[in-house]
């Protein structure tokens, strides 16, 4: 057998092997990290033979794999995830990151905060929205709406900061995003709020635009969710924090709790 044929009979037995335990609910067992990321695009052009012969089925999937978007894995649980994460090096954002800012919160959260990645000081500490953006939220969540941070869950489109704060590369939300979409796979929230721009492209594509559809209900895989403007930039503009006041009591609605006037 060649390196190509012998690369992809281990890829099917791996998916095999997966398959047969998704389908009985447990989690694949003593796989590495990466064993339910699609192989690298490159190295399956590299490995198959333009003369391969069609009539093994098979081969056939194999042609297609690099043209289909990987499917994030499903998990069981919030620690799973974290675990199949773990010391991510998929991106180039590892590189400078001090820590992996996965999310915290309530793993039964009725209402999810979705930002777009970890800042300076969620970068230092390991969580999100703990600088100043992150203290704003907090009071909207504390003294707006009632709830506690405990109550709720946050998390970000990516999982590492992105050097000076700049906007996450396409490439970067493309490998990332699996993870959020997980989490709320997970989570099932009643509601899902979405900060900012990144956010809402990360979710719904980059002809999303912010401005016309913040306090329009949007519906994620069956799930309500609020665009509203990001935290940071309430900070900058205080015309901002009226509209968002008014998302937020949509919100509260939503999940039945009592809206002062
Ligand atoms: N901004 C974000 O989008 N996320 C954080 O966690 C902090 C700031």
């Amino acid at each position: 057998m060649n390196a190509g044929k012998e690369l992809k009979e281990i890829f099917f037995q791996t998916k095999r092997l997966i398959t047969a335990y998704e389908e009985v609910g447990l989690d694949p067992p003593m796989l590495p990290r990466n064993a339910l990321d699609f192989p690298d695009s490159a190295m399956l052009k590299k490995t198959t033979s333009p003369t391969l012969e069609r009539s093994d089925p098979r081969e056939e999937t194999a042609r297609e794999l690099p043209e289909k978007k990987p499917l994030p894995p499903q998990f069981g649980s919030l620690e799973a995830l974290r675990t199949y994460i773990g010391d991510c090096q998929r991106c180039g954002l590892h590189k400078e990151r001090n820590n992996l800012v996965f999310g915290e919160g309530n793993p039964d959260a009725k209402l999810v905060f979705v930002g777009e990645g970890p800042g300076f000081d969620e970068d230092r500490e390991g969580r999100p929205f703990v600088g100043k953006s992150g203290q704003l939220l907090t009071r909207i969540i504390e003294n707006g709406m009632g709830l506690t941070r405990d109550a709720v869950y946050i998390c970000n489109v990516v999982k590492c900061r992105p050097p000076g704060n700049r906007d996450p590369k396409p490439d970067e939300v493309t490998v990332c995003l699996p993870f959020l979409k997980s989490q709320l796979d997970i989570i099932k929230p009643r509601v899902i709020c979405c900060l900012g721009r990144v956010a809402c492209q990360a979710l719904f594509g980059t002809d999303f635009k912010i401005t016309g559809k913040r306090g329009k209900w949007q519906t994620y895989e069956g799930i309500p969710l609020m665009p509203t403007f990001h935290p940071a930039y309430l900070l900058r503009n205080d015309a901002a924090k009226r509209p968002v006041w008014e998302d937020m009591k949509k919100i509260m609605q939503k999940l039945g709790l009592e809206v002062k006037p």
